[in-house]
């Protein structure tokens, strides 16, 4: 030992050629494996939504440092943290270890020396402290949508094996030599402590038997790096979370369907969505390899808290496989008879209530509905093949553009019967369209809460005006998988709309909203829409109205959120804030609300599609906003109210409990 800090770094190793061609092995698998997924994610097609504002380099950099996507999952972001910069670090380490011994030692002797050692220590510390996090959260973890399989405690095992090993070396080195900068490996130091005194040469003989153990296991694996999805994700994810599109916030991306709608298809004459693993776009393959499996995605999944077979992770996993496995089509074109609906099953397939909750949840920045709906798309268009109960709403809506199929003539007679307080025809000074949408023929809540809002926009003084020209905004069929009658229907309604002379649209049901405001102008619309929580929002705050209504008895009210309000609108908070305003309403959260909300069961064309569920999404919601002992359940969309009344009914003894719209309450406050 000299009096200058430093140590011999292969110290009684011999055999050193043996070690160069195992790194060399260990380096040539994981090039190899990279390679492989750049090329898997080079042979898909190049997305077909053209350009878009996405995430970008800045803010994923900021969210890996940070973590902060893993945030409120258990200790998620604590172990990943803990794991990801121990392991960062430690390879760092490596690196520089590797230059001083064939460059310059003298980055190994001295300050560097012991800042180097103290960084390794702690490093391999954090790691085994991440990994005994993860093992111990996932074991504590008692949600349906856990993770517990042998593969994620594998990849943490092997983790916690490598830094294990390593202190073992690093303690009996100590050990063995007696190293007087000790004190800078304080958790070597530790174990050289607890050590046994070795007599003669067992001591080397010990010590060269954990070095081999503690490399064979680190070049291990970095052989398995890309191989497995525990640690694929840390190559692809990155990738693929900067290039997330943000905006537009529609579940799909919008094909231009012009030259599809001149020669108007038979079925199986469309190439539209991914029907074949050819069809699967470069961004979705990328996810593909993103997908850290961490199930994060189940946890607020309806489909698969309801026992359906549908389960988004398993899904993306068997959507993986399957692209894979037949990851030939690169060479010889399309496999003819391969379908991407082969990688799910029907039943999950038209099980997704497109709620997006499992793209809330994930890490990874997984567009989860866009693919089921690229599936549904190629299904339907391609094949024809649709639950019933959907087909039927599609007919109608082909029929009389119209999903409960009432014609133009009994819209026009519904819409006129609601004597709604609006001019009879377009004031040039008032270009404000009131959304009147689908009709329902029996249905008495939709023509109530037309009429609160038609009062309500009087009472505020909001000059608007009705067009009966107007009718299904075309949602349906777009979530069905048939975009050719989406975008005729669409294109329709684009056209009613600017003939009306509107400026702007009032539009108060969220999935109206979503596909007025965020896919309408993809095909080519230039008004602007405006939800009817924002207005009557921004009316209170400037004007004060709400504050002079109220409820003279107190009125407790529990919220719930539409998907497509709070989700995909990110208006969860705007409908709680004007409720929040009126007097003698004391409004309260149930859990799952908001942005992180639960679904009632009617996204994705379940309103339409009864499938006979033994346990249904909207007895589980009603059941937690129950628990808050509401006077009052308050919806903000009138697919919430029907499942929720539903739900109700079914009940063996339903409690005295109102569901209303949040416009109704706001009426009755503002007219006091
Ligand atoms: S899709 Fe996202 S949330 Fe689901 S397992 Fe993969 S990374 Fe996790
Ligand atoms: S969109 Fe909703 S129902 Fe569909 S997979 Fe995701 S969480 Fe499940």
């Amino acid at each position: 030992m000299t009096d200058i800090p430093t140590r011999e770094i292969f110290w009684q190793i011999s055999g050193r050629g043996i070690f160069y061609l195992l790194s060399m092995a260990a380096l040539a698998v994981l090039s190899w494996g990279l390679f492989q997924g750049v090329r898997f994610v080079r042979r898909g097609p190049a997305s077909s939504t053209g350009p878009v504002r996405t995430l970008g380099t800045r803010a994923v950099i900021a969210d890996i440092l940070s973590h902060r996507p893993l945030a409120g999952e258990n200790n998620a972001r604590w172990w990943h943290l803990l794991i990801f910069f121990g392991f960062v670090l430690l390879f760092l380490v490596t690196c520089y270890v590797m230059l001083a011994h064939y460059g310059r030692e003298a980055l190994f002797t001295g300050v560097p020396y012991l800042l180097v050692t103290l960084t390794a220590d702690l490093a391999g510390a954090a790691v085994i402290l991440g990994a005994l996090l993860a093992l111990f959260t996932m074991r504590r973890d008692d949600s349906p949508a856990r993770d517990r399989s042998r593969g994620k405690a594998a990849a943490l095992s092997l983790l916690a094996a490598v830094c294990v090993t390593g202190f073992l070396v690093e303690g009996l080195r100590i050990h063995l030599t007696g190293d007087p900068w000790r004190g800078w490996s304080p958790v070597g130091a530790v174990v050289s402590s607890m050590l046994p005194s070795l007599a003669g040469s067992e001591g080397p003989r010990l010590f060269k038997g954990l070095w081999w153990l503690h490399s064979i296991l680190a070049l291990g694996l970095l052989a398995w790096l890309p191989l497995s999805a525990r640690f694929r994700h840390m190559f692809f994810l990155p990738f693929h979370r900067a290039a997330v599109p943000l905006e537009p916030k529609s579940p799909a991306p919008v094909p231009d369907l012009g030259s599809l709608r001149t020669a108007r298809p038979s079925p199986g004459s469309v190439r539209l969505g991914v029907e074949t693993p050819a069809d699967t776009t470069r961004r979705q393959r990328l996810g593909l390899l993103a997908c850290m499996d961490c199930g994060r995605c189940e946890r607020l999944c309806p489909a698969f808290l309801t026992g359906q077979s549908l389960t988004p992770r398993r899904y993306l996993q068997d959507l993986r496989e399957y692209v894979m496995r037949s990851g030939e089509e690169g060479r010889g074109g399309r496999e003819k008879n391969a379908s991407a609906g082969e990688a799910i099953t029907v039943s999950a397939l038209w099980a997704c209530r497109l709620c997006r909750a499992c793209e809330e949840l994930c890490p990874a920045g997984i567009g989860h509905v866009s693919q089921i709906i690229e599936i549904r798309r190629a299904e339907v268009l391609g094949h024809g093949r649709l639950p019933d109960d959907g087909a039927a709403a599609l007919r109608n809506l082909a029929r009389t553009g119209d999903p409960y199929g009432a014609g133009p003539s009994e819209r026009a007679a519904w819409i006129r019967d609601q004597r709604l307080s609006c001019l009879p025809k377009r004031d040039p000074g008032k270009p404000l369209l009131l959304w009147t949408g689908c009709f329902q023929p029996g249905d008495e809540q939709k023509p109530r809460v037309l009429s609160c809002l038609s009062a309500l926009l009087k009472q505020f003084e909001i000059p608007f005006f009705i067009h009966e020209g107007t009718s299904c905004c075309g949602d349906p069929a777009r979530i069905l998988g048939d975009e050719d009658l989406f975008q005729a229907l669409a294109t329709q309604q684009i056209k009613e709309i600017e003939d009306s002379g509107a400026e702007e649209v009032l539009v108060h049901c969220p999935h109206c909203y979503t596909v007025l405001k965020d896919v309408y102008p993809l095909l080519g619309a230039r008004f602007s829409v405006v939800h009817t929580s924002e207005l009557f929002r921004d009316r209170t705050e400037e004007k004060g109205l709400v504050g002079r209504g109220g409820f003279p008895n107190p009125l407790s009210v529990v919220y719930h959120d539409p998907c497509f309000l709070s989700r995909y609108q990110d208006l969860a908070d705007s409908p709680r804030s004007i409720l929040g305003a009126l007097a003698g309403l004391e409004l309260r959260e149930a859990p799952r609300g908001g942005r992180k909300g639960y679904c009632c069961g009617a996204g994705g064309g379940h309103f339409f599609m009864d499938l006979d569920l033994q346990e249904r999404p909207s007895s589980q919601r009603l059941e937690e906003l129950l628990g808050q002992g509401p006077q009052v359940l308050a919806v903000s969309c009138g697919f919430c109210f029907s499942m929720f009344d539903d739900a109700l009914r079914r009940l063996p003894d339903p409690p005295a409990v109102r569901i209303a719209d949040w416009l109704e309450l706001l009426k009755e406050a503002a007219e006091r």
